[in-house]
């Protein structure tokens, strides 16, 4: 996937149904069980994620899994 960091964030806003749906409540320890227990892909680059973010949708709150190159992609690359 090639986009820019505002434009994959634009694309999780309108489109949350894409991520897995993550829990509302006790959602600090659901971040850690997700990072360390389970193993996702990277939502942007497909390598083993080791961050889980949670994205606040209008449909709930969704699991952004990224690894960590992709985690300090976004976040030096996101305007939004
Ligand atoms: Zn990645």
């Amino acid at each position: 996937m090639t986009t820019t960091a505002d434009g994959l964030l634009y694309l999780l806003r309108a489109e949350p149904t894409l991520l897995p749906p993550a829990p509302d409540t006790d959602v600090a320890a659901a971040i850690d069980r997700r990072r360390y227990d389970e193993v996702h892909p990277c939502l942007r680059c497909g390598s083993l994620a080791h961050c889980a973010l949670v994205a606040h949708t209008e449909i709930g709150n969704r699991w952004v899994d990224l690894c960590i190159l992709c985690t300090e992609w976004l976040r030096a690359n996101a305007n939004t």
